[in-house]
């Protein structure tokens, strides 16, 4: 959504798109959130904290957006946002106040002014929106809520006040404000404050609410985090080849010296396949068998790490990402334990997932069944992925 004003040119009325210039916050590190890097660098799914703020304001009215970040992090945020059109990210103060005044001086001159938290990515375009459209009309649009819990002032351990609440509100941002106004007021007042509304209410100006969302709330704490931590689903997959002569035994992309290999009408990797199909399940994805059906010449003789990667471009897509897998492979003969390594380290490169994210263990069966009389290997997967 693109705004437009009329501006009256003599006679003439001409309509021209406002410029409204979104001004994420990133300077800051996050301590109490408890991570040892910028908590709006951590993941939340497959999108870092600041990734889903910028999101929000790439669906808004904003024309462009100005981030702000630490020297140290600068780098990382600007080879993160690359991806994105009109963002410009240029190094924070070390305080919120000096943060915007920086990000202030390096936009240019727009219309609208729009100073978000970059720590709250559950705003929405629609509530970006309704605070630029109050701008317009009052020159100032403040996000807030209400206050639920009854507020006491205290000094030390006990109760001085309790504050009436009704007229008690919860400020939120984003907080937007026409750029001349907001300029001024930066220009004006010279106190570090808690947030924007405060400067624009100490130059002389008259902040106006706009009813926010509770949802719309700040990361701070690890519990924050807990909370908001991505969705998860859960995946199984099992598979089982017969051991035949003049075949080659690939587990896990490892060819393991052995008299025997598995029959299949690709590599016959039982423990790959059983991996995909775990991912397949939890993705609630059709399984191998459909994927690359055991008569279709194409998959004659496959590499199955190649067809992995298929498995895992196709997960991707739909916005998964592989939390860990689990696997155990059946097998009485060989030993497989001097090979366990190596196959994590194919299956883990394959995925483009770290070593630490996939355990794979062996079994024999105590010579029961199938398995146990030599005749197969069977694999087990379980996964985790997150979206
Ligand atoms: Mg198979």
């Amino acid at each position: 959504m693109k705004l437009n004003q009329k501006t009256n040119i003599g006679a003439a009325v001409q309509e021209k798109p406002l410029a409204v210039c979104g001004l994420i916050l990133c300077a800051g590190f996050g301590a109490r959130a408890g991570f040892s890097y910028n908590k709006l660098l951590h993941y939340v799914g497959t999108k870092t904290v600041l990734e889903l703020t910028l999101d929000k304001f790439m669906e808004s009215c904003c024309t462009s957006i100005v981030i702000t970040a630490s020297p140290n992090d600068i780098d990382a945020v600007r080879k993160m946002v690359s991806v994105y059109a009109n963002v410009l990210v240029v190094s924070g103060g070390d305080t919120r106040t000096k943060s915007v005044r920086n990000g202030l001086q390096a936009m240019q001159k727009s219309d609208i002014v729009v100073i978000h938290d970059g720590a709250r990515p559950f705003i929405c375009s629609a509530l970006i929106n309704q605070a630029v459209q109050s701008a317009i009309t009052f020159g100032s649009g403040i996000l807030a809520v209400p206050a639920i819990d009854t507020i006491k002032e205290v000094h030390g351990d006990t109760v001085v006040r309790t504050l009436p609440r009704a007229g008690l509100y919860h400020i939120q941002t984003p907080q937007a404000f026409r750029y001349n106004q907001i300029v001024d007021a930066y220009a004006r007042i010279a106190d570090d404050c808690g947030d924007d509304s405060e400067i624009y209410e100490k130059a002389g100006y008259s902040p106006k609410i706009v009813l926010g969302d509770y949802a719309n709330r700040k990361l701070t704490t690890p519990n924050d985090f807990l909370l908001h931590s991505a969705s998860s689903k859960i995946g199984t997959g099992f598979d089982v080849h017969r051991l035949v002569e003049n075949r080659p035994l690939i587990l896990g992309g490892v060819h393991i010296p052995f008299e025997k290999g598995l029959l299949g009408h690709s590599d016959a990797d039982v423990l790959t396949h059983a991996v995909m199909d775990a991912l397949l399940s939890a993705a609630g994805l059709p399984d191998i068998g459909v994927l690359f059906p055991n008569d279709d010449p194409a998959f004659h003789n496959a590499v199955s790490l190649k067809l992995l990667q298929t498995v895992l471009q196709k997960i991707t897509c739909l916005g998964f990402s592989i939390g860990n897998i689990s696997a155990v492979v059946l097998a009485e003969k060989p030993k497989l334990s001097p090979y366990i390594e190596k196959i994590c380290i194919n299956l883990a490169r394959a995925l483009g997932i770290s070593v630490q994210q996939i355990n794979v263990s062996a079994t024999t069966t105590e010579g029961l069944g199938t398995v146990g009389e030599g005749k197969g290997i069977a694999a087990s997967a379980m996964c985790i992925v997150t979206y």
